[in-house]
């Protein structure tokens, strides 16, 4: 059996998917890209394909995307993540019986972004923030640390606000954390900040996507598209209803890893 790669190197965390010959994934892996992108890439890989009992050898191609892809040096093929998302995200849809996905939003640790694809999946148009961390999970990885609880409580904080969110207006992370400190200091809820936060980045996240055109059939994924209050927001904000995958943040990864497969079979042809 030959098994295929994506490896996914993000601003904030490794994603590794595997996928089989018949393009099954088969295993993933998610780990801190810290300081040291390549050498914790490869080790992860190392540990996935141990995990999974998977030969090196058997392992035939691999596909790197992501902002540290060039830094992969034994990757057969380097990818854009835009490219290798588009593909993950409509395999993934297809799995889950989803609808055709028109429009992409990923929110990922340090940019976000808005894809438009044609009916091919081709994708026709994107649009990124890469240059301000507000709408972005560095965003929210600050604002659960200044109210002490873990990115991955944000959600439950945010079904439990009352009445109208609070407005954020500050537009950038730093100011972001002292209107949070502000309101703090002022005897506002975690709960009512939380949401705030959320209906604050879902705002900024729609104007992204309306550059591109909101198509429907809206696909949203990356780590903070795990958190289903910031899901609620943007929902309530377009008015319409997004697609989470079941694994929103490897998506990128099992499109790298499609490709991979894509391509050995092309070469062995
Ligand atoms: P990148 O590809 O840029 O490294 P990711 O798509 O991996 O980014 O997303 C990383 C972000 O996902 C983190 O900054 C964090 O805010 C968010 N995140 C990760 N895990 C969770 C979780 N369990 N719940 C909510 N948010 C999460």
């Amino acid at each position: 059996m030959h098994y295929f790669a994506g490896i996914d190197i993000g601003s904030t965390a490794i994603k590794i998917a595997i996928v089989d010959e018949s393009g099954e994934l088969i295993g993933d892996k998610i780990s801190a890209s810290g300081s040291m992108f390549y050498k914790y890439a490869k080790e992860a890989l190392a540990e996935l394909l141990s995990e999974l009992d998977i030969a090196q050898e058997s392992l035939v191609y691999t596909v790197a995307t992501g902002y540290g892809r060039k830094l992969f040096k034994e990757a057969n093929e380097k990818i854009s993540e835009i490219t290798a998302n588009a593909i993950g995200a409509r395999a993934a849809a297809k799995i889950e019986g989803a609808q055709e996905i028109k429009t992409i939003i990923n929110i990922g640790g340090q940019d976000s972004k808005a894809i438009s694809l044609d009916s091919e999946g081709n994708v026709v148009n994107f649009a990124m923030n890469d240059r301000c961390a507000a709408g972005t999970g560095k965003f929210l990885d600050v604002v659960a640390l200044k109210l002490e609880i873990g990115v991955d409580e944000l959600g439950e904080y945010h079904f439990k606000s009352q009445g109208t969110p609070l407005s954020i207006n500050s537009t950038c992370a730093v100011f972001a954390e002292s209107e949070i400190i502000g309101l703090l200091g002022n005897d506002y809820s975690i709960e009512d900040i939380v949401a705030g936060v959320h209906y604050s980045i879902a705002r900024r996240i729609i104007k992204l996507v309306k550059r591109v055109g909101i198509k429907e059939g809206i696909y949203f994924d990356g780590g903070p598209a795990l958190n289903m209050g910031l899901v609620n927001a943007i929902e309530n904000e377009l008015t319409k209803e997004i697609f989470i995958p079941k694994y929103p943040q490897i998506t990128t990864a099992f499109g790298a890893a499609i490709l991979a497969s894509e391509s050995y079979e092309y070469l062995e042809k």
